[in-house]
């Protein structure tokens, strides 16, 4: 793949003190992360260009996107509504937002200072009452499940499609490495999805 200076600087930028390679293998499953923040047939480069594609198209920078994100995985918000374990709340009244612990943190794996604790299940809603009665039956799991907390998420990913994860090292992956994850990991974050449901850039007309 041929890059203008303008892509490699990017990419420079995004990537840091890593070299490409070792970056790109860390970044799979079971190295960095048990999930991987890219699929086995997904590449760095391709993934941070595409996206960029994206985010230029629709016109909304990293930071807006971030900011919203951040808000919502380590905001204010969170503290001031005690959001624990399993505790929801809705946001905007349009998206269901559920916080899990995860069983230890998971650091950034462009290996700087971000750290990440909790996993974020954000669900488009269309009524009030499916919003209730998503949070029951995510609650039900819950109790069922409780050992192991991204196990239940998955499953629920898998079963509706309907859904995003954030992670509390989200808004650091977009702001600082210009990361969505690549589309072949449960937690790739599709940027045009994000844009959509927090209605940014033309989506807030
Ligand atoms: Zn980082």
């Amino acid at each position: 793949m041929s890059l203008s200076p303008a892509e490699e600087k990017f990419i420079k930028r995004a990537i840091g003190n890593n070299t490409l390679e070792k970056l790109e293998e860390k970044l799979r499953p079971e190295r960095a992360s048990r999930a991987g923040f890219l699929g086995q047939e997904d590449f760095l480069v391709s993934t941070l260009l595409e996206d960029r594609a994206t985010m230029k198209k629709v016109g909304v920078s990293y930071t807006e996107l971030a900011k919203v994100i951040y808000y919502l995985t380590n905001g204010w918000y969170m503290k001031k509504m005690k959001v624990d374990q399993g505790n929801d709340f809705v946001y905007k009244k349009q998206l269901a937002v559920t916080v899990y612990r995860t069983m230890g943190p998971q650091r950034c794996p462009f290996d700087d200072v971000g750290l990440g604790w909790s996993m974020i299940l954000v669900e488009k809603l269309e009524t009030y009452d499916e919003s209730q009665k998503i949070i029951k039956e995510r609650k039900d799991k819950l109790k069922e499940r409780k050992d192991d907390c991204s196990d239940v998420i998955l499953e629920h990913l898998i079963k509706t499609k309907n859904n995003i994860i954030l992670t509390e090292l989200s808004p650091h992956l977009i702001y600082r490495h210009k990361f969505f994850e690549g589309k072949g990991t449960p937690y790739r974050m599709e940027p045009a999805v994000l844009i959509e449901w927090f209605k940014l850039g033309k989506a807030s007309k």
